[in-house]
């Protein structure tokens, strides 16, 4: 079904009223998790003066120690849900337990799945069961097949609302957290007929080289990207080092030139 030889035409998702995947690029912009009010608060006031329509913001965090910030879980839904409801903003928040799918779409208007999770067949059918749209994310060592096969869970149950974004994959690289590749995009593109995305942060872990990738990402023919930005970097609860600060992504809109123009 998400196969580009099924259908032709692109599929565009709806965010509300923003279309993704009709030629003009989104942004998704936020903090990588929701810690308190006042700096989720904080976050959409900026995001919506620079003109930056969808937010982000985790509150369940998939983390690598059982011992690092877990996320605040519904209570950081109820605080995205308030805080967007004020500056009109759009949300996205990851959801890992297919127990929580129906009750995140009373909350945010775009599930993610993360990368850790791109294979829990069990997530992806109740992602499917909704009509929420659906951000999936690349699994850290998924083949573009096996992505795309994940894709076919969620729209073979129903959902055709599903968005692809690629986080970078594990190679033998160091110089990045993982390696961007880049060459998914318009693989993707061709073979199917959903959105891609990119989400600059998570795929290189720094910041010094954000606008260059999401540049050669909208150059590439991506539908959009995501970036994690913090009111304060040095005491965010997750991803401190790769986050941008108000000044750091007000550079970097510049440097993408946003408001993204259509490719
Ligand atoms: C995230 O976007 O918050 C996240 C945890 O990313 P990923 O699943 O790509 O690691
Ligand atoms: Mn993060």
């Amino acid at each position: 079904l998400v196969s580009r030889k099924r259908q032709k035409e692109d599929t565009v998702v709806s965010i509300g009223e923003i279309p993704v995947g009709s030629g003009q690029p989104i942004l998704i912009a936020g903090p990588c998790s929701v810690e308190s009010y006042e700096q989720t608060r904080k976050t959409a006031a900026m995001l919506k003066a620079s003109g930056v329509t969808v937010m982000r913001g985790g509150a369940f965090k998939p983390r690598t120690s059982p011992y690092d910030f877990q996320g605040l879980g519904v209570e950081g839904l109820q605080i995205l849900k308030e805080v967007a409801e004020e500056f009109g903003l759009k949300t996205i928040s990851e959801i890992v337990d297919p127990a929580h799918i129906e009750l995140a779409t009373q909350y945010i208007d775009v599930i993610q799945i993360g990368a850790r999770n791109m294979q829990n067949f069990e997530l992806l059918k109740a992602a499917g069961d909704v009509r929420t749209p659906i951000l999936l994310k690349r699994g850290l060592a998924a083949t573009i097949d096996e992505f795309l096969h994940s894709a076919e869970y969620i729209v073979s149950r129903g959902n055709d609302q599903v968005m692809l974004i690629e986080r970078g994959i594990r190679t033998y690289e160091k110089a990045t957290r993982n390696t961007l590749d880049i060459s998914a995009v318009p693989i993707l593109k061709l073979e199917s007929h959903l959105p891609v995305l990119v989400d600059v942060t998570h795929s290189t872990g720094r910041k010094d080289i954000l606008a260059p990738c999401a540049k050669a990402a909208l150059a590439a023919g991506a539908d959009g990207v995501m970036v994690e930005v913090h009111p304060d970097p040095a005491t965010a609860l997750s991803d401190a080092a790769q986050q941008l600060n108000f000044a750091e992504f007000e550079r970097f809109l510049k440097e993408i030139q946003f408001p993204l123009k259509p490719g």
